[in-house]
């Protein structure tokens, strides 16, 4: 910028002064006004082109992005239902009705009530999650992640850790089985190969350091052809009678079985605790379909010993997510009402009609310029779920024309509430499983409102 034009900058008094500014302090802090004009002038210094041509509008937008959180509602029209970009499960009504209840006012969350005096944080969802998964015992903490590190610094900090060269895997966002169970503070010690690895690949590799056998569940592919695995119930019976521990990290959550619905191979958690691993370890926002959380079950022994170490008290769960735990477990006591209440399982299990019905409801709301059809579709689950199941679905095809459907899709993705889509080929394809019946009208709004 030349000299002229810097000289020429404005004060924030004199900024501050413009009617239209002045106006925006109606609906914003003085401070974010003056914040935003000042920041506005830092910009034009520094911008080449100097100046912006009206300083109140430019105030304005610096206003309005600072007010709007980053986070914000989206609407999820890819039809992958454990979306981890997207927020993975979204809650039940029951389990954001308990989070409102909980966070709004003070709770129980360390009370005992007879006594008066402290309970344990523990102490929440512990009774449910042992009696929908048969185990023992249980303990909720942060994320599957965390449930991960603190079985293995508990069980195996010092020493080896054997696992199958099949399951060294990535579960994505930087998440390596090898990495994470480094952190821990346990040695990985690999065994078998990539596609075979057998019981005396584990018997050979056990010694005077070894603490754990860890089975994982291979999540988001699957491995077919020239391939063997043992089965978990001969591990967990050859750590028993070596002394060593054996854990189970399912990854997913499956409480209920989905097979009639198409959805078979995931590992229900109730099987691996009765194959009698010693810790069995899974997400809570994967198929279990509730908060953000990790959850541990097994014997009472190991959870006990999880539950008293330090690394415990660094990944606990909040009041939040115990509240929509708790409330999301308690759908499980009946399977029909999990299945209807829980989004997840409600989105899995959709019949296709349903679906159909709802693409016609958003179809007749999309501008006729885009050409809105329905074609037929396949809706994946996501969330290193299932990773080869394709759902049956219908989609709604919106052709864009010259402006492109990338275009389109980026115009929606910046509207309000955010609609996230499918691109492919030139077309727009809205896969409605993951619209929720209540978003359908803010979804046709929003169609109406992106500019061809
Ligand atoms: C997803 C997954 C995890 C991580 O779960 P988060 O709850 O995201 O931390 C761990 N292990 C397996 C096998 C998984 O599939």
């Amino acid at each position: 910028m030349s000299e002229d034009k810097r000289r020429a900058l404005p004060s924030v008094d004199t900024l501050l002064r413009d009617p239209r500014v002045l106006e925006l302090m109606q609906a914003a802090p003085r401070n974010t006004v003056v914040g935003a004009a000042r920041e506005a002038i830092e910009r034009s210094r520094k911008r080449r082109a100097g100046p912006p041509e009206d300083w109140a509008a430019e105030i304005a937008e610096l206003v309005a992005a600072r007010l709007a959180p980053s986070l914000s509602r989206a609407i999820n029209a890819t039809g992958i239902v454990l979306h981890t970009n997207l927020g993975r499960a979204p809650l039940a009504t029951a389990a954001v009705s308990a989070v409102h209840a909980i966070a709004s006012g003070y709770s129980t969350l360390e009370f005992d009530l007879h006594s008066g005096t402290r309970g344990s944080r523990a102490d929440h969802g512990r009774a449910q999650l042992a009696r929908l998964t048969g185990a023992a015992d249980a303990l909720v903490v942060n994320n599957a992640a965390a449930a991960l590190v603190l079985a293995l610094n508990t069980v195996a900090q010092g020493k080896e850790v054997l696992i199958s060269r099949g399951e060294l895997i990535e579960i994505g966002g930087s998440f390596r089985i090898p990495d994470i169970l480094e952190k821990s503070g346990a040695r990985l010690r690999e065994v078998g190969t990539t596609n075979r690895t057998h019981l005396a690949d584990y018997e050979s590799a056990i010694g005077p350091g070894t603490g754990a056998i860890l089975i994982v569940h291979r999540s988001n592919f699957e491995q077919s052809g020239f391939v063997a695995t043992p089965d978990p119930a001969r591990l967990v019976a050859l750590a028993r009678e070596r002394g060593i521990a054996c854990l189970h990290d399912v990854g997913s959550g499956l409480l209920l079985d989905l097979a009639r619905w198409g959805l078979a191979g995931e590992p229900l958690v109730a099987d691996a605790v009765s194959s009698g691993a010693d810790l069995v370890l899974f997400s809570g926002d994967k198929l279990l379909g509730g908060p953000q959380a990790g959850c541990l079950v097994g014997t009472r022994d190991l959870v006990a010993s999880c539950r008293r170490n330090p690394l415990a008290r660094a990944v606990r769960a909040d009041k939040m997510t115990l509240a929509a735990l708790e409330a999301t477990l308690a759908l499980y006591d009946d399977e029909e009402t999990a299945r209807r209440e829980v989004p997840v399982l409600r989105m899995l299990t959709e019949e296709p009609g349903s679906i159909a019905a709802r693409a016609r409801r958003v179809m007749a709301l999309a501008p006729a310029r885009f050409e809105p059809e329905l074609i037929p579709g396949a809706s994946a689950v996501g969330g290193g779920s299932f990773p080869t199941a394709a759902l049956r679905t219908t989609l709604v095809a919106l052709s864009p024309g010259e402006s492109g459907a990338h275009g389109l899709a980026l115009r929606l993705r910046l509207g309000e509430p955010a609609v996230i889509a499918r691109v492919q080929d030139a077309r727009v394809l809205l896969d409605v499983r993951t619209v929720l019946d209540a978003e359908v009208d803010a979804l046709g709004a929003a169609l109406q409102r992106v500019e061809a």
